[in-house]
């Protein structure tokens, strides 16, 4: 089904990014309420059918741990994304104080089924794991958003605000070494996760004008990783940051060597109350932001 504009009913804005907002919709024609990303873009038409294209694939393309997509149109200025309304928002909302070893297990889980579904079937790489993109519903479900599947949408981006955190592996900063592997990926998963178990993001932030990147930059690069609290966590989960976050991007496990990490062979068969978990931490905060 083409969406266009005339059939979606705006409903509110749901958070914004670097590129643009990302607005609650209802599609009248099927009843479905999304959410629509507008972003912003600063370039000639011809490259539109290009993104349009390119953004094609994800019709082929449905994965548990991927955030449906439902269709794209694009104005002057903007494309606008539509795609699956997950309720219960993003990770950086809710973990909160941090969260418990076992909702963390399923979370990663996911994010790595999911990270290797786009590798394998795709052929893509994510380039922005981190987590105000990785999705909950309140049915419990985790999924990845905004992963990099269109190149020429990526090159057109019209930034509009500076991130405050830099989910971007060691190498990336390295002028020398050009190209972007998977296991660049494999590091912000690891970021991720010490940020969900810990409820803080792990180097020092920014200032609200961008202030401190300096001193943000060169501890990614110069300072030593950051882990997990092992009184806290397993020595598995602990393991499991820590080999994500191994400075050196070759020594970094591969999706398959993750997957059979002692790790998430311990939680692989537990079943996790997710659906509590994403209830509770939906209400709290909505304690925290007064909603
Ligand atoms: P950045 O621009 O640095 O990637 P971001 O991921 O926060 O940051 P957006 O992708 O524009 O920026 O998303 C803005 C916010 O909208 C997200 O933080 C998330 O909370 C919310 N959001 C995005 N997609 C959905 C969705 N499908 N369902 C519900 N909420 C969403
Ligand atoms: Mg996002």
């Amino acid at each position: 089904y083409k969406i266009n504009m005339n059939d979606l009913k705006l409903e509110g804005e749901l958070g914004k990014g670097q590129f643009g907002t990302v607005q609650k919709v209802f599609h009248k024609p099927t009843n479905v309420i999304m959410a629509m990303k507008e972003i912003r873009l600063e370039l000639e038409v011809a490259k539109l059918n290009q993104i349009l294209m390119e953004l094609d694939v994800l019709h082929q393309s449905k994965n548990d741990f991927i955030v449906d997509f439902y269709g794209a149109f694009f104005t002057e200025s903007c494309v606008y994304y539509c795609m699956e309304y997950m309720d219960a928002g993003s990770l950086d909302k809710l973990y909160n104080k941090g969260v418990p070893e076992d909702v963390l297990a399923i979370i990663i889980i996911a994010m790595v089924k999911g990270l290797k579904f786009l590798k394998d079937k795709l052929n893509i790489i994510h380039r922005d794991v981190k987590p105000t993109n990785v999705l909950v519903n309140r049915t419990g479900e985790v999924k990845l958003c905004d992963f990099g599947v269109s190149g020429q949408l990526v090159k057109s981006l019209a930034r509009t605000n500076v991130g405050s955190q830099s989910y971007m592996a060691p190498e990336r900063f390295n002028v020398t070494e050009n190209g972007y592997g998977v296991q660049s990926d494999v590091w912000s998963l690891g970021l991720t996760m010490v940020e969900l178990a810990t409820g803080k993001y792990p180097y020092p932030a920014l200032n609200g004008k961008g202030g401190g990147i300096w001193e943000q930059l060169s501890a990614i690069v110069n300072g030593k990783s950051p882990s997990l609290p092992s009184d806290k966590f397993s020595e598995e989960c602990c393991d499991f940051a820590a080999q994500c976050l191994n400075k050196d991007p070759s020594e970094r496990p591969t999706y398959p060597q993750l997957l059979e990490h002692s790790f998430v062979k311990k939680y692989q068969d537990v079943v996790v109350d997710m659906k509590s978990w994403a209830e509770e931490s939906y209400s709290l905060r909505q304690d925290i932001y007064k909603e």
